[in-house]
């Protein structure tokens, strides 16, 4: 058993503390905002995440504890994880501002030898800067050791993601910080964990135990911005090759599933829709980009991965143009405000950007999403827009309906009913959920990304009276 405070009680550190407290150690989960603290405290959940609610029940008070002084947790730790945002600065760069003010008040309280883990996404090199500010700081010099250890947690799998990774990365540049390192993920890369009977179950795990991959602390770094920075790059690849496939009557979904059976390939993150979002794919390449930048090497690949992820957005609001020609006075109903399914997260959601666009164009929005909607209505005030509460009443009298995130109960709406609330059969569909050809002959016009547009009676050409172009024909 391990004491670990976490600082900072957001997606990852949340999610790590109830993990570590899972898989057996003492943790304090420690916020500087007193409100989520204390609705903690009250056995509430702030963010939607499956299976977070189960492991915060079973160790609240037990195993778990809060608190929103980072120096009390500190000296009643082994381990400190650091895991406060590191958001996009104007110039692009990573915000450290928020990781500098913890280490300031960590290196107060360190005492006796104590290990301080970065788990915030940061860029190469501020384990550098974290030692430096440490000891400036006050921190005993020889008393603690930075340790990298960088977070691949997905949003909506972020519980069972933790507990059952694909792999543990641990940047260590001295020993003392990879033993306690090891030790604290020992049930995970051991397989202990997996044998209780307690345990939260995951189906299709392909490892016996957690593998663990102990670098030093710069390569580490190097590769949490290097794996966003290459599936962000991905989704922006096979959305350029989606634009060709439309072009040309293509199907991407076909094209996608014949690269994606390559086993070098892979089908995961094969994606086409309306670009990536999120509080970490935009601002890790930004930040990686700048990394370059310093190295004075031009990553450019950098650069087009965005410039075809914005271009993204910009072309599916054509297409909205393309089937509905005008938008002033349009209403429009919309199913998703999340960055991607099953999280209530909406930072940098394309669903917001598009909605915004679609607003200034002079359009009429109800929108529906099963958990973003509270946040969203933080960021989207607008008297065009109505939040709803499910997919009919967003489809009610609505010109059109729009798909804008993937959750899988967008996937299966009553058709029927659906078409019966329209005004005109029309779906425009940023995440590609049906079958062309089933949906036309449920009576839709429907535009899809990267695939024909379909019609009820003329499956896979355009519809009679209504102005629809490829996108790739628009560009
Ligand atoms: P978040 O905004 O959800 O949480 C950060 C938390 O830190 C907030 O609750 C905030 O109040 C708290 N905080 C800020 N300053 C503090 C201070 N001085 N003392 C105590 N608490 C403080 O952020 P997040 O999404 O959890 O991301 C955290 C880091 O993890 C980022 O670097 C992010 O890039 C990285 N990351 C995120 C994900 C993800 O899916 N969200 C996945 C992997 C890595």
């Amino acid at each position: 058993m391990t004491r670990i405070a976490v600082i900072g009680s957001g997606y990852v550190g949340l999610v790590s503390a109830a993990c570590f407290a899972e898989i057996g150690h003492q943790v304090i989960s420690v916020d500087n905002d007193s409100a989520k603290i204390a609705a903690l405290e009250r056995g509430e959940t702030p963010i939607h995440e499956q299976r977070l609610p189960e492991l915060l029940a079973r160790h609240k008070g037990g195993r778990l504890r809060f608190s929103t002084s980072v120096p009390d947790a500190v000296r009643q730790s082994d381990a400190v994880f650091i895991t406060v945002g590191t958001p996009q600065s104007q110039t692009g760069e990573a915000d450290l501002s928020y990781v500098e003010a913890v280490a300031y008040e960590i290196a107060s309280a360190i005492e006796g030898p104590k290990v301080i883990v970065e788990k915030s996404t940061v860029p190469v090199r501020t384990c550098e800067w974290l030692r430096d500010s440490l000891t400036l700081n006050g921190a005993p010099q020889g008393a603690f050791s930075v340790v990298s250890n960088p977070e691949f947690l997905r949003e909506g799998a972020a519980v069972t993601d933790f507990l059952y990774p694909d792999r543990i990365v641990v940047g260590a540049d001295d020993a003392a910080g990879a033993a306690i390192m090891q030790a604290i993920y020992q049930p995970l890369t051991s397989g202990s964990y997996y044998a209780e009977a307690t345990r939260i179950a995951h189906a299709s795990y392909r490892h016996a135990n957690a593998p663990l991959v102990l670098t030093n602390a710069k390569s580490a770094e190097l590769i949490k911005h290097a794996s966003n920075a290459f599936l962000a790059m991905k989704i922006s690849f096979i959305n350029a090759v989606a634009n060709i496939s439309e072009a040309v009557g293509a199907d991407i979904q076909q094209v996608c599933e014949g690269i994606g059976s390559d086993s070098r390939i892979g089908p995961r993150f094969l994606n086409a829709g309306i670009g990536y979002g999120g509080s970490c794919f935009p601002k890790d390449v930004q930040a990686f980009r700048s990394v370059a930048e310093q190295c004075n090497y031009d990553f450019s690949l950098l650069t087009e991965v965005m410039r075809i992820n914005s271009e993204q957005r910009a072309r599916f609001l054509k297409k909205i143009r393309g089937a509905l020609w005008t938008l002033r006075g349009k209403r429009l109903g919309v199913l998703g405000l999340a960055f991607k399914a099953d999280t209530d997260d909406v930072r940098e959601s394309p669903a917001i950007a598009v909605i915004e666009a679609l607003v200034q164009e002079g359009a009429q929005i109800k929108v529906y999403d099963p958990a973003g909607m509270a946040n969203a209505k933080k960021l989207l005030s607008s008297p065009a827009v109505t939040y709803v509460e499910d997919e009919y009443e967003a489809a009610r009298g609505s010109d059109a309906l729009l798909i804008l995130t993937e959750w899988a109960q967008f996937a299966a709406l009553d058709l029927r009913r659906v078409r019966s609330l329209l005004k005109y059969p029309i779906m425009i569909d940023g995440r590609n959920l049906y079958e062309p050809a089933a949906i036309a002959d449920a009576g839709f016009i429907y535009h899809s990304i990267g695939r024909p547009t379909v019609h009820p009676e003329r499956p896979e050409s355009p519809p009679l009276g209504f102005a629809t172009q490829s996108i790739g024909a628009n560009a």
